[in-house]
């Protein structure tokens, strides 16, 4: 299961950081100002994820570097396409004479399309900017047990929309199988994944055809994290939301207006506290959390933004 924390403070900009159980590294999604992220969480991050680079998604990007720098590791960044530039011209903006080659790697990869990822790589001490190819792919980063797609909404840039999805996993119940475990396990397991029905699988010293023991397994669905920033309220971003994120348990949604201040949301291409509620409704989202705020809320206004936000998850709204 994913677990997810705001790191920023309800004042600062947004940084989420997620991480799953048993796996050792953590993933940064959006670089705002956040107080709450500890150099450690840093240091033991694997990957960044950037929605888009409007200056309070990607200013804190320098703490990220700072804190990395030496960690003699690959670091991953995702975000929107001309992102790589904006990482190097970040980076350049620094003297590193002391750095050396191997204190760090960053590949970079560009989201250009919803099928079509462009990757780089930027490295001490030249920091030059090497174009590594393309994939043809949605999966945008992908690790033992999860993998993260992307699409791409409109906020007069585009902005990436990010879902963890845990992999799916076969179990079974030996206690009521009637069976002792074994190796056959995992051999039905694998024949299982692989469609594969005429595998004979051994058990207790008979031979099964694995179809006859496959009542025994089920699929146990994993776990599904989604992370919507900037957006404007649009019909075509709303269509695209409810298919990528359908039934998602967690997904944090900008919500950065008021409802009154709907206006306001429409010319700057965001969204507002009881649409976002609604759409994470039709969603059928089982834990929606809004975030990002308009700075110019104050903490009692933004819980009423919050309330907002919670009435228009009711059906009846
Ligand atoms: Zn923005
Ligand atoms: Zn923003």
């Amino acid at each position: 299961m994913f677990k997810a924390e705001v790191k920023s403070k309800i004042e600062e900009d947004i940084c989420i950081l997620v991480n799953l159980d048993n796996h050792p590294w953590n993933y940064i999604c959006e670089c705002g100002n956040a107080s709450n992220l500890s150099v450690k969480e840093v240091q033991n991050s694997n990957a960044v994820f950037i929605s888009h680079t409007h200056i309070d998604h990607f200013v804190n990007f320098d703490a990220v570097i700072r804190h990395q720098i030496g960690i003699q590791r690959r670091i991953i960044i995702c975000g929107p396409e001309g992102i790589a530039k904006q990482v190097q011209s970040k980076i350049k903006s620094y003297t590193w004479n002391l750095i050396e080659k191997g204190a760090i790697i960053y590949e970079i990869r560009e989201v250009l399309s919803e099928n079509e990822i462009k990757i780089f790589e930027v490295e001490p001490p030249l920091w030059e900017l090497k174009e590594k190819g393309g994939i043809q792919t949605n999966v945008i980063f992908e690790e033992k047990s999860f993998f993260v797609t992307a699409i791409l909404l409109n906020h007069k840039v585009p902005t990436l929309a990010y879902k963890f999805k845990e992999n799916d996993t076969i179990k079974i119940d030996i206690q009521s199988s009637g069976f002792k475990g074994g190796r056959w396990v995992q051999e039905l397991k694998d024949a299982f994944e692989k469609n594969d029905n005429a595998k004979v699988v051994t058990v207790e010293g008979k031979d099964y055809n694995a179809s006859e023991l496959f009542h025994l397994l089920r699929v146990q669905e994993g776990d599904s994290l989604g992370i919507i920033m900037d957006h404007a309220a649009s019909e075509e971003n709303h269509a695209k939301i409810k298919e990528h994120f359908f039934k998602s348990r967690k997904v944090f949604i900008e919500s950065f207006y008021k409802r009154e201040d709907k206006e306001q949301a429409e010319l700057n291409y965001h969204s507002y506290s009881s649409m976002s509620g609604k759409i994470m409704r039709q969603t059928q989202v089982k834990e929606p959390v809004p975030v990002h705020f308009s700075r110019k809320y104050k903490e009692d206004e933004i819980k009423l933004l919050i309330e907002e936000f919670k009435t228009a998850l009711d059906p009846e709204y």
